[in-house]
């Protein structure tokens, strides 16, 4: 269980008939392990005055939307609207605070350039898009969010347009202009609805085209629970605009490299998700298996026991534990009746307490195999074996999905700086950690030994060549140029993969 927080999941959905509105809640639903801060959503109706409703808050999809309250049905009628789009987000970039829940809505006299959109990623040349507005000295700037920033660029390229703004020309100019990870929804009072996938495909979109409906959304497992036969994968730099009842898929953009973020594979996304024709849980499933070939130690049924950090690491212990023969059981259940601001809001020690609850017939006498997706911080990983010494593991010997995390992340997950890496004092970006610095990284979190998942295990496991994935946060090396710079002034400040120790 990675301690760090799915970054947004975007929606859109055009019906021939009825309500859009209901639609996307049931998406969202679907989407929210990327995000529980808040949720929202957009509506079109040619029917009301009001041609764009936005209806936004702080709070889980459920808690926005107050589906066990009979003001759920005058809510979904007031928004009611032939095409929408919606997203649920975690706060990467910019305060909890409502004006910073999505979909951003920008009010216009004309319809062509009345629009509302919402994103899922991170603009790593944000500050320069920012000051180049500053200098003009006819921007204000309301909010410290790349979201706004996209939201003026956006407004600019329609306004300056000659006539009815085309959309791929659009987006081609901002193509040029923004350096990161967009999974980008936009809706406009004319009611076309588009999804657009930045130049690397960094964060997950897929779509779905059918006689009555179109839809898309941030994972494919919000469109195959609406029913949803084939869904595709938007590419790299790819549009779709749907307009009037039609869809078409647009390039916008010449792909600059394909580039997946891993972690997306690794821990994100929902393991029902598929991803670029992936299936996640395919690819726990196979980190557990080259995990399995890489035990130095002679486990066996009767001493040892496999125990998953839930949810994500499920697939991944299963692999490992199959391919050893070993029992792999629910040593770790998560609490799913407590709240997440009551686990934030809680005292350090306590948060894996209120997290998770610990099964001790499993665990008391055993040697405990922890299998975790992925060390961040070490907070967590600490805790949790804390946690099973107290429930009376003999042993406990963590095994980690994911190759050390060492370099941040600019793209829209929350780890910006070394020196939260807890990995990043012990291996440099792109090296295998030594054993001896993997001895002392176990004797820090408390674990009798470690194994990191090999760097160069972690394509073959997904399905996809390296050369098709970010795997900035492991090598040090990003996709784009924004990314690459931003990594240099951090190494520059911390320099923290040298202070070993
Ligand atoms: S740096 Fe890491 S977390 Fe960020 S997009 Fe790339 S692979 Fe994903």
């Amino acid at each position: 269980m990675a301690e760090v927080h799915d970054e947004c999941g975007i929606a859109g959905v055009w019906l021939r008939e009825g309500n859009a509105a209901p639609q996307l809640y049931k998406m969202l639903l679907h989407l929210q392990n990327r995000g529980q801060l808040s949720a929202g959503l957009t509506t079109y109706s040619s029917k009301r005055g009001s041609l764009l409703r936005t209806y936004k808050n702080l709070g889980t999809v459920n808690e926005v939307f107050r589906t066990r309250n009979e003001r759920t049905g005058e809510l979904f009628s007031r928004l009611s609207g032939e095409a929408g789009i919606g997203h649920v987000r975690y706060s990467t970039f910019g305060k909890a605070s409502r004006c910073y829940a999505h979909p951003f809505e920008r009010k216009h006299g004309r319809k062509d350039r009345w629009f509302s959109f919402c994103f899922n990623g991170n603009i790593a040349n944000y500050p320069e898009l920012k000051r180049q507005l500053l200098s003009s000295d006819e921007y204000h700037l309301m909010y410290d969010s790349d979201t706004e920033i996209i939201m003026h660029y956006l407004a600019r390229a329609l306004d300056s347009a000659s006539g009815k703004p085309n959309l791929r020309e659009v987006f081609a100019g901002l193509a040029g202009a923004f350096d990161g990870a967009y999974s980008l929804a936009y809706l406009d009072a004319e009611g076309r609805l588009a999804a657009v996938r930045d130049p690397c495909g960094i964060r997950p979109l897929c779509y779905a085209v059918e006689p009555d409906r179109i839809l898309f959304a941030s994972e494919s497992v919000a469109l195959a629970n609406l029913g949803c036969g084939e869904i595709r994968s938007l590419g790299p730099g790819e549009m779709l605009l749907a307009e009037g009842g039609a869809a078409r898929v647009e390039r916008f953009s010449l792909p600059i490299r394909k580039a997946h973020c891993m972690f997306e594979y690794v821990y994100f996304a929902n393991v029902a998700s598929t991803i670029e024709g992936r299936a996640v849980y395919q690819a726990r499933v196979n980190l557990g298996k080259e995990m399995a070939k890489e035990e130095t130690l002679a486990v066996n049924a009767e001493e040892y026991v496999a125990v998953s950090v839930p949810d994500s690491s499920k697939p991944f212990g299963e692999g490992y534990a199959f391919a050893l023969g070993l029992p792999h059981r629910e040593g770790l259940v998560r609490n799913r009746f407590i709240g997440r601001t009551f686990i934030e809001e809680s005292e350090r020690a306590d948060k894996v307490k209120n997290k998770f609850s610990m099964v001790r017939e499993v665990i008391e006498g055993k040697k405990v195999i922890l299998l975790d997706d992925s060390i961040v911080r070490g907070t967590t990983s600490r805790q949790l074996i804390s946690y099973l010494r107290q429930g009376g593991a003999r042993e406990v010997h963590l095994r980690v999905s994911c190759p050390p995390i060492v370099s941040p992340c600019f793209y829209g997950v929350d780890m910006s700086t070394f020196s939260e890496l807890v990995a990043s004092r012990f291996a440099a970006p792109g090296k295998e950690m030594d054993s001896e610095a993997t001895a002392h990284l176990a004797s820090e979190l408390g674990a009798d030994s470690l194994i990191y998942q090999k760097l160069e295990k972690l394509p073959a496991a997904i399905g996809l060549p390296a050369e098709e994935l970010c795997m900035g946060c492991l090598t040090g090396q990003y996709p784009t140029p924004a990314g690459q710079r931003l990594c240099a002034s951090a190494r520059g400040i911390t320099r923290a993969y040298e202070v070993r120790g």
